[in-house]
């Protein structure tokens, strides 16, 4: 920890002094239901050995489409835990895959939210899916705003925490504002939060010389760190979350996911994928970051650019719902943001390929001077 991180870490210690560090049982957070559970039991996880004829889960033996897609996948998908335990540094006993993130955050919510009853805190503006997932579950949710900078608010969030207080979610770099949230604030709250503390890490390969929290699982019991491999990896229709955390927190996302829950297709695009690796597709993305930021000020129509650390910019506008529909209207889509807290009048661009950023500069151009003409006639 760097100096200027631990004085931070103490002044919010001093300040809530009467917090006492995380001392919690993971199992006397998990709903009785599940504790309880006896899950399903696939034929293909019944036996594990060398056989040469499987006539034990009722698939049709004759491979019809010649892609051997006719027996059913590994259960555990251990080959692609493998590589990504190499390739992270975190081992497979850590490691859960789901069909995208939004998986896992759905399965957190069925471990330890009894619908109704317990609780879960977001700071927006942040990632939709946690509180549409906390809706469809019956979970009341606690909103705790980021700051004007978009950082947390780490005392503020353990004043809203209840005892049925059970997920906390951070997103870093965070959706939809582009920044890093800061280190100090997210080891408070692991240490101070008697819940589970879900670190969302889908911008994280953009995030040059940032450490994982994956990296810290050890330290923390509490800890579920998200990734994706729909951003940097460039396999979002092939649908890969990850979720990394203690061995008996994955033991639980394993007995609750359904028990095919990541196709064969998906873990052979996947295998393949870290055979082949990002081909510097990342470090073209940070330097059309910098471009499309570099050329964004020039126009008299933004406002403000805030600083990413993600694939994205959030660009503050004059006239946003305008700019919205003149960029749609000549076939370039973005996402308006302009109605999330803190974020009035901004639009969230992704950071295409380079043609695709020359396009939209070229857009912003001929909007930039038509308004300037119709401004000076
Ligand atoms: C895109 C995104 C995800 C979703 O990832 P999938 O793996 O595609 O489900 C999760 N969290 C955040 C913050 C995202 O922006």
């Amino acid at each position: 920890m760097d100096k200027s991180i631990k004085i931070r870490v103490q002044s919010i210690k001093s300040v809530f002094h009467h917090a006492k560090q995380a001392t919690m049982q993971i199992q006397n957070l998990v709903r009785k239901n599940i504790q309880n559970l006896k899950p399903y039991s696939s034929a293909r996880s019944e036996f594990s050995g060398t056989a040469s004829v499987f006539l034990d889960a009722n698939e049709n033996g004759h491979d019809l489409f010649g892609e051997a897609l006719n027996r059913y996948p590994d259960p555990l998908q251990l080959a692609v835990k493998q590589r990504i335990a190499k390739l992270k540094g975190i081992p497979v006993e850590s490691i859960f895959l789901g069909n995208g993130s939004d998986e896992a955050i759905d399965l957190l919510f069925r471990i330890f939210c009894e619908p109704g009853v317990d609780e879960a805190i977001t700071c927006p503006p942040t990632y939709g899916m946690y509180r549409v997932q906390a809706d469809i579950h019956g979970t009341p949710i606690r909103q705790v705003l980021l700051t004007e900078d978009f950082q947390l608010r780490p005392q503020a969030m353990l004043e809203a925490a209840s005892p049925n207080t059970k997920l906390l979610f951070l997103c870093s770099p965070n959706n939809p504002t582009g920044n890093l949230l800061d280190p100090a604030a997210i080891e408070f709250l692991l240490r101070y939060f008697q819940g589970i503390v879900v670190v969302d890490e889908a911008y994280i390969d953009f995030a040059e010389g940032t450490k994982s929290w994956s990296q810290r699982l050890a330290e923390f019991p509490n800890l579920v760190v998200l990734q994706t491999l729909s951003k940097a990896w460039a396999l979002a229709g092939a649908r890969l979350g990850m979720a990394f955390a203690s061995p008996e927190i994955i033991h639980y996302l394993n007995t609750v996911k359904s028990p095919y829950n990541v196709g064969l297709p998906t873990q052979r695009a996947v295998l393949s994928a870290f055979e082949t690796g990002l081909d510097g597709t990342v470090s073209t993305i940070i330097a059309e970051r910098k471009r499309l930021e570099i050329a964004g000020v020039g126009f008299d129509f933004v406002e403000k650019i805030y600083p990413s650390d993600a694939n994205f910019l959030l660009i503050k506008m004059e006239d946003s719902a305008l700019i919205f529909n003149y960029l749609k209207q000549n076939g370039v889509v973005v996402r308006d943001r302009s109605r999330e807290p803190l974020c009035e009048g901004c639009l969230r661009i992704t950071v295409g390929t380079p043609s695709e950023n020359d396009r939209l500069l070229a857009l912003m151009a001929a909007f930039n001077s038509s308004t300037i003409q119709s401004s000076n006639p």
